[in-house]
């Protein structure tokens, strides 16, 4: 049991549910902004207005405030070369590197059947729709080399083999076991150049 009121150990409990962070962190956390009312308000505001603007971008599961993400709606970008990834951690990554002028399609996870995570639970069919109504001429697969990343990259592959188009990798200059998110813009812009067609 524990002395705190029933409040904050809810509070704790919702920062306990996000990634990277355990119940000691959550406290930590929910102590800090506990102290500072102003910085609280704000935080509460801020993320009652995220919530109410942001949404899926109907072309790449981007989140965006506007009808297409700033990325789609860009007529610079080369709308036939789609870039797959994981989550938009990966789009910030990848958009670092300033290497990719095509467009990004986020499937919002990974295949895992340990977790069963599915094919129909991630953005394939929008993709296979896309990659036809695009005319694609070619798709990077930028997905972690982890068990999942690897699992869903084989699945897509496959998939998309009698498709007329180059399906790429990127390079192993990213380490094994490694995520997208965390690699620096150096090793993944060599990964992009350097990428192998599957
Ligand atoms: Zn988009």
């Amino acid at each position: 049991m524990s002395y705190l009121p029933d409040f904050i150990q809810k509070l704790i409990a919702e920062f306990d549910k996000l990634p990277g962070i355990g119940p000691k962190t959550a406290s930590r956390l929910v102590f800090n902004l506990l102290h500072r009312p102003d910085d609280v308000r704000s935080l509460a505001q801020a993320l009652t207005e995220a919530q109410a603007k942001v949404h899926f971008c109907p072309e790449c599961f981007n989140l965006t405030d506007d009808a297409l993400c700033s990325i789609c709606s860009n007529p610079q970008r080369n709308k036939t070369i789609i870039c797959i990834v994981a989550s938009n951690q990966d789009v910030e990554a990848m958009e670092k590197t300033g290497e990719f002028d095509g467009v990004y399609h986020l499937l919002n996870g990974l295949l895992s059947p340990l977790e069963g995570i599915t094919p129909d639970q991630l953005t394939i069919s929008s993709l296979l729709k896309r990659l036809d109504k695009n005319n694609a001429q070619e798709v990077i697969l930028a997905l972690d080399q982890s068990m999942e990343g690897e699992a869903t990259s084989l699945y897509l592959a496959k998939l998309l083999k009698d498709k007329p188009m180059t399906v790429s990798q990127l390079a192993r200059g990213i380490p094994m076991g490694a995520n997208i998110e965390y690699t620096d813009e150096v090793t993944l812009s060599s990964a992009l150049q350097n990428r192998k067609k599957m």
